[in-house]
């Protein structure tokens, strides 16, 4: 039986040491649910279980994970799982966490999800930079291959199931689905039109599923205990717990894990030591670069971090990368960094992001470095209304999520950084 202490799923090689060894993950209970679903149970249950514990994806967008598996087209074989571990979302860095040091219950939760769509090969996509990492799990794969976990035939039945790594080349862009599928067929990683989406048309065109790594580590636990048990964490429509990553302006930046619904207070306070040399608190983007800067007032503090609550705050959840800003940050300098990842990062795919984030850009370190008007403001809040909701993907609205809340929610930092009487300057090439 595996061994959760407190609310600890995920992270619980924090509790029980080298649990990224098989041996000690095996006298764990580790893939047990994964014999028992190849051997006793029927791959609908798997997903019905799922579905019942309301798991969602932890990647960001929070749909029901279940839900998504029970899309797959039954009717086009064959099926994929891919586990997308491409973690680029600057201020994210759970999943790394997740591989490096539990890789054992990852692999298992891909191994569940691939048995419950009856897909015989799974892949885990992994970002380039990670590609120390992708050797320690390819070693990984083959002592799970020598011990009969993966391979032809698994527990004498006729299942079959071979797990993969690939290795991306380190575009942000490939966190996004169907990039990702574009790069593993090994062409250019840019978005593809949808509909359809993965479960009808996935990896070289057969019906996909594709999960983020935190998600997948859940189900090998919802498996053994149940979905009532993970029901125990969290809220009615924000079940389980979290892992947040903490960063920026805050004393024990790090991994945290907690059930959902905590709040932005416990995290930042009681986990995260608080603010150094007594600072107050400004702002908080709750899901790194791309996240809208939340106002940190008591009334944000107080705010459980689950899926709906956040928005209340005008924030979204996203990955629950919390990054916490300080009173001696310059909002008009961050929303510059931010600007250029984005510039850096869109994939030059669709014009409204292409063109907006190269012009946002130029505003953006105009107004930082003094040089900027009073209308370059207007006209960089214009250029970033023009942005959202006409992009073929969500990076071109994440681009201008700390551009827009920055501007209305900070004018003095912006304000204060530009000549009231500077002409605007509309040509960017000076
Ligand atoms: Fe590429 Fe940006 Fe368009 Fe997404 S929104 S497809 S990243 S150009």
């Amino acid at each position: 039986m595996s061994k959760v202490k407190g609310s600890r799923i995920l992270l619980r090689h924090r509790d029980i040491p080298k649990l990224d060894k098989l041996d000690v993950y095996l006298e764990d209970g580790g893939f047990e649910s994964f014999k028992k679903a190849v051997t006793k149970m029927k791959p609908d249950k798997v997903t019905e279980i799922v579905k019942d514990s309301g798991l969602r994806g932890r990647g960001g967008a929070g749909f029901p994970t279940g839900v998504k598996w029970s899309f797959i087209d039954a009717n086009n074989w064959p099926h994929y799982v891919v586990a997308n571990a491409d973690e680029s979302e600057p201020g994210t860095f759970k999943d790394r966490e997740i591989m490096e040091q539990n890789p054992y219950q990852f692999f298992e939760g891909v191994m569940l999800s691939a048995y419950a769509i009856q897909a015989n090969d799974a892949y885990i996509y992994l970002r380039g930079e990670f590609w120390d990492l992708a050797h320690e799990l390819d070693k990984k794969i083959k002592k799970l291959e020598k011990s009969g976990y993966l391979g032809k035939k698994l527990f004498g039945t006729d299942y079959s199931l071979n797990l993969y790594t690939h290795l991306g080349a380190g575009a942000y862009i490939c966190g996004e689905e169907t990039a990702l599928l574009e790069s593993m067929e090994g062409k250019l990683g840019q978005p593809r039109l949808r509909p359809p989406f993965p479960p009808s048309f996935g990896l070289f065109g057969k019906p996909t599923v594709v999960n983020n790594v935190e998600t997948l580590a859940n189900v090998p636990l919802i498996i053994e205990k149940g979905a009532k048990w993970y029901r125990k964490f969290g809220t009615e429509r924000s079940p389980g717990t979290k892992v947040f990553s903490l960063s920026g302006n805050v004393n024990k930046p790090g991994n945290y894990e907690l059930p959902l619904a905590s709040t932005f207070r416990e995290l930042i306070f009681k986990h995260g030591g608080g603010i150094p040399d007594g600072h107050a608190i400004k702002a908080i983007m709750a899901a790194g670069a791309s996240s809208s800067l939340i106002v940190a007032n008591d009334e944000a503090l107080d705010t459980p971090m689950d899926y709906e609550s956040v928005q209340n705050v005008g924030g979204m959840l996203g990955s629950a990368s919390v990054i916490v800003i300080d009173e001696t940050v310059d909002i008009s300098w961050l929303v510059n960094k931010t600007v250029h990842f984005f510039k850096h990062e869109s994939c030059g795919k669709c014009t409204p992001c292409r063109e907006g984030v190269f012009w946002m850009s130029h505003l953006t370190e105009r107004i930082d470095n003094g040089s900027g008007s009073r209308e370059d403001i207007v006209l960089l809040q214009d250029v970033a209304n023009n942005i959202q909701g006409k992009c073929l993907c969500a990076l071109g609205d994440f681009s201008t999520q700390a551009v827009v809340t920055g501007i209305e929610r900070f004018p003095e930092d912006f304000k204060a950084k530009v000549s009231p009487n500077q002409a605007a300057r509309i040509k960017i090439n000076e």
